[in-house]
């Protein structure tokens, strides 16, 4: 197998909303039901194991729900020598989110934490499609909260995501407008929405919506790197991987297949909050961290986990963390990226 490079670990089901985009609950995540979940002790037993690792993306349920949060950071850190924490979250507790960010910072030297709040649209769509009023209120109450932090600490990254949906689709440039004139963050995020969410009439927009979208967001991307500061060299840089990741949703939503093999499994997984093992999101668990003495490698190695590979290698998805790893274990594809050209119909 090659090095696994990145984690994605889904650490919680408990969540204090019910997204109607939400695909984590419409898998049947029991809801708010945390008793199953691997302990502190479980997850040093993992990362000992892995030895090595370059990022840690947390994902959920609503991962700062977890108490021991920062102890896990700290187990990753420690026993993986990790570079970069990201933290998504729907940042509905603004005290509890910052706390958490300042104990993560102060207690990991070094590390780059990334933190990702969700809102898929202005006050109104936004609490709409959260299912709870008030909700976009508390999570601009969050970024808010953070803007000190992020002065004091330079590593912390604050970053807005948005899901598109069908529904949402009109609302992305009146919110990347608002969030350019109202919050101080490192960017903005769009991706359409993927899996199957918890309210079946929610559709990804079609293929010709998302490109119309993606012309349009673009400068709000380059708005966004300039007022980061970067090299200009770097900003372009950063730019056409933008440009070229919006190229591939297009493509995906299309119908059409990925230009590279899509790496799930190898050079990234995701481990479940009880211990099951998973090549991607999209895809059932090929074991269980406790039924192989905690070794995570060993479950990507096994039979079903082979065969998965073999699977995902043909598949399309529009799960940025996924195809941007991919996108680095593929030069042509890479190469294209940097340059901001199109995704090739074939091979790159
Ligand atoms: S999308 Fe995230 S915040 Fe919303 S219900 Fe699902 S886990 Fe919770
Ligand atoms: S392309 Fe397929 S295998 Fe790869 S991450 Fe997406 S759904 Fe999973």
């Amino acid at each position: 197998m090659m090095r696994l490079k990145e984690l994605i670990f889904f650490v919680t089901r408990r969540c204090d909303l019910r997204c109607r985009t939400c695909f984590f609950a419409a898998a049947g995540a029991p809801k708010n039901a945390g008793e199953d979940e691997l302990s502190l002790a479980e997850i040093d037993e993992v990362a000992a194991r892995l030895r090595r690792l370059d990022s840690l993306y947390f994902s959920g349920g609503e991962p700062s729900l977890r108490e021991d949060l920062a102890d896990i950071c700290s187990v990753f850190w420690r026993r993986c020598r990790i570079g970069a924490i990201h933290l998504p979250s729907n940042g509905q507790d603004p005290e509890r989110i910052r706390s958490l960010c300042l104990e993560i910072l102060r207690r990991l030297p070094g590390i780059r934490l990334t933190l990702s709040l969700s809102l898929d649209g202005r006050a109104a769509v936004h609490d709409r499609i959260k299912g709870s009023a008030g909700c976009f209120r508390r999570a601009v109450e969050t970024a808010r909260a953070l803007a000190p932090l992020r002065r004091e600490f330079p590593r912390l990254r604050l970053y807005v995501i948005t899901v598109v949906s069908c529904e949402n689709r009109q609302e992305v440039l009146p919110l990347a407008a608002w969030l350019e004139e109202s919050l101080d963050l490192d960017g903005h995020g769009p991706s359409p929405l993927r899996g199957r969410p918890r309210d079946p009439s929610l559709s990804a927009p079609a293929a010709a919506d998302w490109r119309d979208l993606a012309a349009a967001l673009l400068p709000f991307h380059r708005r966004w790197l300039r007022r980061g500061g970067l090299p200009r060299w770097r900003q372009a840089l950063a730019a056409n991987r933008v440009r070229y990741l919006y190229g591939l949703y297009e493509r995906v939503l299309a119908g059409g297949g990925l230009p590279f093999p899509c790496l799930a499994g190898e050079r990234i997984a995701v481990l479940d909050p009880e211990g099951g093992v998973r090549p991607c999101e999209q895809a059932s668990p090929v074991g269980n961290v406790r039924r192989s003495g905690f070794d995570l490698a060993a479950v990507l190695d096994g039979p079903q986990a082979r065969q998965e590979h073999l699977q995902a290698r043909s598949c399309a998805c529009t799960n940025a963390c996924f195809l941007e790893n991919s996108i680095r274990s593929h030069p042509l594809s890479r190469a294209r990226s940097l340059l901001g050209r199109a995704p090739s119909a074939r091979h790159g």
